[in-house]
């Protein structure tokens, strides 16, 4: 039987892998392709390719460089349906998940950083020492290493500002879930954007991310991924000296007061627990809910969570997708064997379900506190957490508990609390009465062990270019 292969996309052309490693399909739990397996050789051509397109890519104007991530985004959607069900065949997630949110998401970054850049300004000052003014200048070749979990969204998300700001790049997608990454390759060469100016190099994580990042010639690096390689990616560049932007994980907190209209927003407390089996780095799964409507609020989730159900993925009614991988799946599951070890209570899930491919039913586990592994450790699936608190200050201090702080969602009618949470969270973002509505200009990312830096809006402009003031002495 033929397979699909995904190959590397480097210098405006598709090249095959030397090597080639299987890829899967996850609702079956198996391969249905190979992708290339890239070595320094792949990442060395990349950066050619990307050092010799620089000159004419960083000479265009801003809106022509606007107007090829808009001839991007225009095929981009042309084909939203063949992406779409590429992305949820490589990772598992329903359809619907990748037609109506993530292609979307990613055709809406490249549309919105074209924008940025024709609005983006920088800055002068005048008045004290001469007239000064700042350029804001691209910084060369960036690289640009992603995740599977929302695998197109989040590789656009990158590349978008980073070629909108004059840069070119070798992205490096992650090697479980290349299919749509590929086919973006395919639609730049159709698109005709200039060789070289967008590379793709898959293969793992040690042998073409590790020799990415120590190029010399590569300027800066753009990581969503794991806490753990985020520091091995911050240990080798730093010594380098190269600018890094951090999006790592996240043990987020939803704070569900009595007041709330929790009964109301009953789905968008489930999605934000469940949305693509739980592999978000946003999903909240740390449910705190006040004492006074503990008992009814537990209930209520564990009937709901019921209904997400798995079956296939094409089918507008399937809520839970499967995991990514075989060893994500033996991680999760070995995170709940360990929560009912440590004296968890699981109320509902807690099992994989027995059909083909790596699921895990929806797991709600009670009776841990927040010094428990479970209530600490970024699991990343389809499992979460319930602690009752008293009151405002015993919320805080559950919420804030932990390394991680990258988001946070109250649920409140007293919106004098609501602001005033928000203040106090540790957490890049926070979310009053929603989950995951997005506006691309706000700074997105965390702090502590999720990370270092903002992507978003103006943030990932300034991250992908080099300011340098100009002083003019007036006479
Ligand atoms: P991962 O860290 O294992 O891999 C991410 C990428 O890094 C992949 O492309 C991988 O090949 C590459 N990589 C692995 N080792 C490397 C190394 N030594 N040097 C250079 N590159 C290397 O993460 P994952 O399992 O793909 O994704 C899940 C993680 O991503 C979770 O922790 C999740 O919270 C996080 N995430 C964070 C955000 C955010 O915005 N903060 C968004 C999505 C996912």
């Amino acid at each position: 039987m033929d397979m699909d292969r995904f190959g590397h996309f480097i210098d405006g052309e598709p090249r095959p892998g030397s090597a080639w490693r299987p890829v899967f399909e996850p609702a079956a739990g198996k391969v249905y392709a190979e992708v290339a397996d890239g070595s320094e050789h792949d990442v060395l051509l990349a950066v050619q390719a990307a050092e010799a397109a620089f000159p004419a890519w960083s000479a265009l104007t801003t809106s022509g460089r606007a107007r090829w991530l808009e001839r991007l985004a225009d095929a981009l959607e042309q084909r939203r349906d063949v992406f779409a069900a590429a992305e949820s065949r490589d990772t598992g997630k329903p359809l619907a998940l990748a037609r109506d949110i993530e292609i979307p998401r990613a055709i809406a970054n490249l549309r919105f950083f074209a924008h940025a850049a024709t609005q983006f300004a920088s800055e002068s000052h005048h008045g004290e020492a001469g007239l000064n003014y700042t350029l804001r200048q691209p910084l060369g070749v960036v690289a640009t290493i992603s995740p599977w979990n929302l695998p197109l969204y989040l590789l656009t998300w990158k590349v978008a500002p980073a070629l909108a700001a004059g840069n070119t790049v070798v992205a490096k997608p992650s090697e479980v879930t290349p299919a749509t990454a590929t086919m973006l390759g395919d639609l730049a060469a159709e698109v005709g954007l200039p060789r070289g100016v967008l590379n793709l190099v898959h293969g793992s994580g040690t042998a073409v991310g590790e020799p990415l990042v120590l190029h010399p010639a590569v300027k800066a690096v753009s990581f969503t991924g794991s806490t753990a390689v985020g520091k091995r990616i911050a240990g080798l560049a730093g010594p380098l000296l190269k600018k890094v932007s951090l999006e790592l994980g996240g043990k987020n907190a939803t704070l569900v007061f009595a007041n709330s209209d929790w009964r109301a927003h009953l789905d968008t407390l489930l999605r934000s627990a469940f949305q693509n089996a739980g592999q978000i780095c946003l999903c909240g799964s740390r449910l705190l809910v006040q004492q006074a409507i503990y008992d009814e609020f537990r209930d209520a989730l564990v009937e709901r969570a019921a209904t997400w159900q798995a079956g296939p993925l094409d089918d507008p009614s399937t809520r839970l997708g499967a995991l990514v991988s075989q060893a994500h799946y033996d991680k999760v599951l070995a995170c709940i064997s360990r929560a009912r070890v440590d004296g968890g209570r699981v109320l509902a899930g807690g099992h994989a379900l027995d059909r083909p491919g790596w699921y895990v039913a929806p797991t709600v586990i009670e009776g841990l506190g927040p010094e428990a592994a479970t209530n600490r450790e970024e699991i990343f699936g389809p499992v979460v957490t319930l602690q009752p608190f008293e009151d405002e200050a015993h919320a805080l201090s559950l919420a804030n508990a932990g390394d991680y702080g990258l988001a946070a969602t109250v649920w409140t009618r007293d919106l004098d609390r609501a602001h005033r949470l928000a203040t106090q969270l540790r957490a890049g973002i926070v979310w009053i009465n929603t989950w995951m509505t997005r506006d691309l200009r706000t700074p997105f990312g965390g702090t502590g062990a999720s990370g270092l830096g903002r992507e978003g809006g103006l943030e990932a402009m300034r991250f992908f270019t080099e300011p340098k003031n100009v002083c003019v002495a007036l006479r």
